[in-house]
C-alpha cells in the first residue's frame, strides 16, 4: 500500500497506454488513466482502423472492374457520406470496447487535459491526483513545414472527417500516410498529385519494391513529382494554390501534409519537471521505458522510436509486468514487420537489398514480378512483385518483400520464419499452396 491516490497514472488512453493500464489493473495494481479525446487514440480514431476500413471501400473500384472478367455485369455507384458514417459508426463501437476493456479490468477514466505538477501529481479536469508512477502514451501529431501559407495545410486527421472528397487532392511526402490515402482517393475518383522531396518514393524500404511501386501507383492514375518541394501555399477562392519550388503551381481543394508525425508532449509540463527529451521531442527513456525522472516512463510514439501501433502495445505489456508482474516482456526491435496499405499494398519483414549489402559479405537475391491468377481474366494490368534477400554465407534468409494484393497477410506469416532464423533451403523445401501468390515465396529460384 502507497501513500499515493494510485498505483500508476496513464496519460493518454491510444494503444500503448490502454494496454499497459489494462494489463497492470489485472496483474493488481490501482490504476487511473487520464483522456481528452476519445478511447483508442490515433490507431482507433484517425489512423489505422479509419484508413483500413477506407482502403477496403476504395478496393471495391478495382474489384468491381477485375469482375467483369468473370461474368459479372455492374453499374456502380459510389457514396462516400455512406462509408464515411459507416466507418464513425465503427470507431464508436471500438471507443465503447476500449473503455469497457479498461472498466473491467477496474481502470479509473478521468476525462481532461493532463498537467503534471511534480513527479507524482497530475492535474486534470482541476483536480489534482498522486501516483506512484506516472505512465506517459500520448502518442504523436502530424507536422506540418514552416511554409508560407502552412495555416491552409490540411493533415491526415482531415481525411476522416470529410463531408465530399475532394476533387483534386496535392499530397505532400511519399511515406505511409500519403501514399495510403493518397491511392484510397484516387482509386475513388480523386486527382491526387504526390509532391516528394526525395528521388523516389517510401524512402528506406527495398529499393526494387519502391520502383515497382512508383510504377503501379502511376498506372492508377497517381501523378508523382519527385525532388520537388512546397514552397508556398496560397489560398484562391474556395481551393488553394500550391507554389512548388519548380516554378510550377498546383491548384488543389485538398493539400494534404503527410510529412511525418512528432511526438505529442505540449503542455504536459515534462521539461519543467526536468525529463529529458530528445531532438525531436521524443521523451527520453531506458529499456524499462523509465525517463530520466523514474516516477515518469513512457511508451509509444511519444519516445519517438518506431511509431507502429504493434509497437507501442508491445512496450505497454512490457512496462506493465515489468513493474507489476514477474515476467519480463521485453522487446526485440529488430525484424519487425510492416505494411503500406496503398494500392497494391506493400508489406515488408527484415533486411533490404542494401541494408544486407551492408552487414553481409555476400548476399543473394531472389525476385519474381508476375500477374496474379486473380488477375487473368480481368484488364487489369497490376503486377506483384516478390523478393527474397538471403545471407550467402549461410543462406538465412535476411529480408522477404511483396508488393501485391494480399502482401500484409502473407508477410506476417513470413515475419515468424525471419523470427525463426530460417534459411532459404527451408523456405525451399516448403511445400506451396497452389494457386496462390505466397507460393512465390516457396518456389523462388532465380
Ligand atoms: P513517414 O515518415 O512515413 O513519411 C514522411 C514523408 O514526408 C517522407 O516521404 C519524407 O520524405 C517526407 N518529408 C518529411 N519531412 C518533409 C518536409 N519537411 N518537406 C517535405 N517532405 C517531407 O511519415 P507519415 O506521416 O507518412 O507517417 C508517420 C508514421 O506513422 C510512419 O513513419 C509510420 O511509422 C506510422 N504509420 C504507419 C502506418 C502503417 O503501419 N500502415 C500507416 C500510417 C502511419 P523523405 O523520405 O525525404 O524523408
Amino acid at each position: 500500500m502507497t501513500d499515493y491516490d494510485y498505483d500508476l497514472f496513464v496519460v493518454g488512453a491510444g494503444s500503448g497506454g490502454v494496454r499497459a493500464a489494462r494489463v497492470a489493473a489485472e496483474l493488481g495494481a490501482t490504476v487511473a488513466i487520464g483522456e481528452t479525446d476519445r478511447m483508442g487514440g490515433t490507431c482507433v480514431n484517425v489512423g489505422c482502423i479509419p484508413k483500413k476500413l477506407f482502403v477496403y471501400g476504395s478496393h471495391f473500384a478495382y474489384d468491381l472492374d477485375d469482375a467483369r472478367g468473370y461474368g459479372w455485369s455492374t453499374q456502380p455507384t459510389f457514396d462516400w457520406l455512406t462509408l464515411k458514417e459507416n466507418k464513425d459508426r465503427e470507431i464508436v463501437r471500438l471507443n465503447g470496447i476500449y473503455e469497457n476493456l479498461l472498466a473491467r479490468a477496474g481502470v479509473e477514466i478521468l476525462r481532461g487535459r493532463v498537467r503534471l505538477l511534480d513527479a507524482h501529481r497530475i492535474e486534470i479536469a482541476g483536480v489534482q491526483r498522486s501516483a506512484e508512477r506516472i505512465l506517459i502514451a500520448t502518442g504523436g501529431k502530424a507536422i506540418v513545414p514552416d511554409i508560407p501559407g502552412r495555416e491552409h495545410a490540411l493533415t491526415s486527421d482531415a481525411v476522416f472527417s470529410l463531408e465530399a472528397l475532394p476533387r483534386q487532392m496535392m499530397v505532400v511526402g511519399a511515406g505511409y500516410v500519403a501514399l495510403e490515402l493518397g491511392s484510397m482517393c484516387c482509386a475513388l475518383g480523386v486527382d491526387v498529385t504526390v509532391v516528394h522531396r526525395g528521388e523516389e518514393i517510401l524512402r528506406g524500404f527495398d529499393h526494387d519494391l519502391r520502383c515497382h511501386l512508383h510504377a503501379e501507383l502511376e498506372a492508377k492514375g497517381m501523378r508523382i513529382l519527385l525532388e520537388t518541394q512546397v514552397t508556398e501555399l496560397r489560398k484562391k477562392g474556395s481551393a488553394f494554390e500550391a507554389e512548388l519550388d519548380s516554378g510550377d503551381v498546383l491548384e488543389t481543394d485538398f493539400p494534404l501534409f503527410a510529412v511525418g508525425r512528432e511526438p505529442n508532449v505540449e503542455g504536459l509540463g515534462l521539461q519543467e519537471l526536468g525529463v529529458e527529451l530528445g531532438q525531436r521531442g521524443g521523451i527520453v527513456v531506458d529499456e524499462n521505458y523509465s525517463s530520466s525522472v523514474p516516477s515518469i516512463h513512457a511508451v509509444g510514439d511519444v519516445i519517438d522510436h518506431i511509431q507502429l501501433t504493434p509497437v507501442a502495445v508491445a512496450e505497454g505489456m512490457h512496462f506493465a509486468h515489468h513493474f507489476y508482474g514477474e515476467g519480463e516482456h521485453r522487446i526485440d526491435y529488430l525484424s519487425i514487420p510492416t505494411a503500406v496499405f496503398c494500392q497494391p499494398e506493400l508489406a515488408t519483414v527484415g533486411l533490404t537489398e542494401k541494408e544486407a549489402w551492408h552487414r553481409c559479405q555476400d548476399v543473394r537475391v531472389y525476385k519474381s514480378v508476375f500477374t496474379p491468377l486473380k488477375l487473368a481474366l480481368s484488364e487489369r494490368k497490376e503486377q506483384t512483385i516478390v523478393k527474397l534477400v538471403v545471407d550467402a554465407s549461410d543462406d538465412r534468409v535476411l529480408g522477404c518483400h511483396m508488393a501485391g494484393h494480399g502482401a500484409a497477410e502473407i508477410i506476417q506469416g513470413l515475419a515468424v520464419a525471419i523470427k525463426a532464423g530460417a534459411t532459404k533451403a527451408q523456405f525451399d523445401a516448403t511445400i506451396g499452396i497452389h494457386p496462390t501468390a505466397a507460393e512465390e515465396f516457396v518456389t523462388l529460384r532465380s
